[in-house]
Parts: C-alpha cells; structure tokens; sequence
C-alpha cells in the first residue's frame, strides 16, 4: 500500500489525489503547466476546472507570492485546447 500525495486546489481548497490536479510553476513570470511533473520551483496545484476562476481572481498572485499578476497566457492557450 502507497501513500498518494494529497494537494490542495488553489482555488477552492479541497484536497486532492495530486493526479486530480494539475501543477503549474512560475517561470520568468510566466505561469506554466507542469505536464511532466517535477519543474523546479514554486507550484501551485489546482484543478482544471478552476483555472478560469484563479485567472478571474488573480489567484496566481497570491499563490506565487508575487507583487503584481503573472502572465497566464500560456494558461489561457491550455484552456483554449480542450
Ligand atoms: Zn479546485
């Protein structure tokens, strides 16, 4: 029996199975999808679903710790393939 890692949504705090999210990273502040899991530095998980909502709120400013919004256009390309 493994331990699944648990990750906290972002957005709407419920704790999931880290498969249930997807991880993002901060690159050159740049917010970017970790598809293949395990980019260096800060990640934020969230579900899929609650990508437009953290875009809406701005969610990803405070997650990264950042003074102003990080650019999310690589997200919004993300969401633009589904
Ligand atoms: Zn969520």
């Amino acid at each position: 029996m493994s331990i699944k890692p648990i990750r906290t949504c972002i957005v709407c705090r419920k704790s999931e199975d880290s498969s249930a999210l997807i991880r993002l990273t901060l690159v050159d502040g740049k917010v970017i999808p970790d598809v293949k899991g395990g980019a260096p530095g800060r990640g934020a998980w969230l579900h899929r679903d609650c990508v437009e909502s953290a875009i809406q709120r701005g969610s990803f400013k405070f997650a990264f710790k950042q003074t102003s919004a990080p650019d999310v256009s690589e997200l919004i390309n993300l969401l633009d393939n589904k």
